[in-house]
């Protein structure tokens, strides 16, 4: 359960996956974390999401905080490696279990794709419920031919949020999630608890990370209350493009170790703060100086474009 004492200090986090490098559009989220937490004179946590080992080297994970390091983007306390923490994860499994259902699925891949599935905006599917229902003996007996993920079963409820960049989100859990998967077949935890359940012990009282996790929310949000977690307040950045309104990739040019690698620490900070509107020239700027004049209201509410020619 989380202090008192921990919620009541701004907290804020930067939780990368570290599946491949950054690019700079993730640069421009975690000193967008940095900023707003810092300029209400709170703490910022770096967080690196390494939950499936295979995916994420360690190698990527010390090149991410590097590059953080290298801009003064600096954990407060010990970095958070979602790897080490699978004995916490078990633990509020286990809570989770008790409060709600949470059950084995051993649908393959092929059941789970039918033609007849229910499908999200985001092109994945919203489960059937097929295995709510499986008695103790069908499970001993599945279970010796295939290892089962774990779902929770998601109530018929609408979760409601005003997301301070977005706005008023809501999402109804069965309709438009279904039930979702805490863990999955190879003992892995999923994302969506992971966070629900770091965010909650770390006391984070705002997240600030990319407009693509707004469908997300609601689940974490979700199993924050049921796990006892006050949910923090939620800033989903709009797109960051390149220079002509494309996606950035983790390509050489975009990449965010080029850009700490190249310019001097004050001109990467003074460029990602011009392009996403916090000061109005394209010059060297100081963490201290863009602490000092941060305020949402002149963040880009359109997409970010961050354009490398305004480097040369
Ligand atoms: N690890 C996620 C990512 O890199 C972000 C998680 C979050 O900020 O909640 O996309």
């Amino acid at each position: 359960m989380v202090k008192d004492s921990k919620r009541t200090v701004p907290t804020g986090r930067f939780a990368p996956t570290p599946s491949g490098e950054m690019h700079a559009g993730n640069l421009l989220c975690a000193l967008l974390a940095y900023l707003s937490v810092k300029s209400k004179g709170g703490r910022f946590l770096v967080r690196i999401e390494d939950l499936d080992t295979d995916r994420c080297p360690r190698s990527s994970a010390d090149k991410i905080i590097g590059v953080l390091n290298e801009l003064g983007l600096t954990s407060d306390e010990p970095v958070i490696w979602q790897s080490g923490r699978a004995s916490v994860y078990r633990e509020k499994e286990n809570e989770l279990g008790r409060k709600t259902r949470v059950y084995p699925c051993f649908c393959t891949r092929a059941q789970l794709h039918a033609a007849e599935a229910p499908r999200l905006s985001d092109g994945g599917v919203i489960y059937s419920g097929a295995c709510r229902r499986l008695t103790s003996q069908q499970i001993a007996e599945m279970s010796k031919s295939r290892r089962p993920c774990y779902r929770v079963e998601v109530p018929d409820t609408e979760i409601v949020f005003t997301d301070l960049l977005a706005g008023e989100t809501v999402q109804n859990l069965k309709r438009q999630c279904g039930d979702f998967i805490l863990r999955r077949s190879d003992g892995v935890y999923a994302y969506q608890f992971a966070v629900a359940v770091d965010d909650g012990e770390s006391g984070v009282t705002e997240v600030v990370r990319g407009n693509d996790l707004l469908s997300s929310t609601p689940r974490q949000i979700w199993l924050m209350r049921l796990l006892g977690y006050t949910p923090p307040a939620y800033y989903h950045i709009p797109l960051v493009c390149d220079g002509d309104g494309r996606k950035l990739s983790k390509s050489e040019g975009d990449s965010a170790a080029r850009l700490v690698g190249t310019y001097p620490r004050e001109r990467v900070l003074g460029y990602l703060a011009y392009c996403a509107g916090i000061i109005e020239s394209n010059r060297a700027a100081s963490l201290e100086e863009l602490i000092d004049c941060f305020s949402w209201e002149k963040v880009r509410r359109g997409k970010i474009l961050l354009d490398k020619h305004l480097l040369i």
